[in-house]
């Protein structure tokens, strides 16, 4: 494993987020070094997409304190700011079904960012040569198999520069053949020094390139380790029952 940087990346301290009366996520810390990749696993319903969603602020949190980069995330002006710093891959890939793969990953870098269209398409196609679709620029999204759909939405984030990438179950939707595509792409990321968090349930990714591995239910990081330690010598009753039943 390539030696991680020092620098805090992700700083989240007592994040709560309650939905109504229902407590969804109760005290959440959590601090993730630049270049780190975190694969978060968990039974449904845990949080686990409420935290991914909290760290760009899809949600609101109820309480707690997230840092982006040093940067506080709070209601008002920065917001923005972090959405754009934080990229988020989908279960469902979303991309616009009305734009080509290309305008789909030119329209935030020219939109939010004010790249020139020249700028927004040289590096769209030099991000669709390394998800491996350069020939698949002018098709629609429809035309596209889900894992190609999932390598382009890949793309779109990358397309934005950000310093993390989120990926909430990016393979989950995906017919088992195309899961390896997908899969390659996060790991020659990770490679490169992609700063990651990733939720899955693909436990040999968690093992090949997860640095540590968290292990959330009811709301809380019950167990967090190396994929080794977590692995072979579960310490906690919950998680030791999880993978019992999926391993
Ligand atoms: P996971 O991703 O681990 O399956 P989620 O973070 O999606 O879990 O959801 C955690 C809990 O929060 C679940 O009980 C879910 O029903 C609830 N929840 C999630 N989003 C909302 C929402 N917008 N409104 C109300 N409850 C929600
Ligand atoms: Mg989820």
């Amino acid at each position: 494993m390539e030696e991680k940087d020092s620098k805090t990346m992700i700083s989240v301290k007592h994040l709560s987020k309650k939905f109504g009366d229902v407590t969804v996520l109760k005290d959440i810390n959590l601090d993730i070094k630049e270049k780190e990749v975190v694969v978060i696993i968990g039974p449904s319903g845990s949080g686990k997409s409420t935290i991914l969603r909290c760290l760009n602020h899809l949600e609101t949190p109820s309480g707690g304190e997230i840092v982006i980069d040093g940067i506080k995330l709070e209601e008002g002006a920065n917001l923005n700011a972090i959405r754009r710093e934080v990229g988020m891959v989908f279960q469902r890939f979303n991309l616009f079904p009305n734009m080509t793969v290309l305008q789909n990953i030119m329209l935030a870098p020219m939109q939010v960012r004010g790249k020139s269209k020249e700028e927004a398409k040289e590096k769209a196609m030099r991000l669709l040569k390394r998800v491996g679709l350069e020939h698949k620029a002018d098709a629609m999204p429809d035309e596209l198999s889900g894992g190609q759909q999932q390598r382009v939405a890949i793309a779109r984030a990358l397309a934005m520069n950000p310093k993390a990438l989120l990926f909430d179950e990016p393979t989950s939707a995906l017919d088992p053949e195309m899961v390896k595509e997908v899969l390659d792409v996060m790991k020659s990321l990770a490679k490169e020094g992609m700063t990651m968090v990733v939720v899955t349930h693909e436990m040999g990714f968690a093992k090949e390139v997860g640095d540590r591995v968290m292990f959330v239910d009811g709301g809380l990081i019950v167990e967090e380790a190396t994929p080794e330690e977590f692995f072979s010598h579960p310490k906690n009753k919950r998680t030791q029952d999880f993978l019992s039943k999926i391993l």
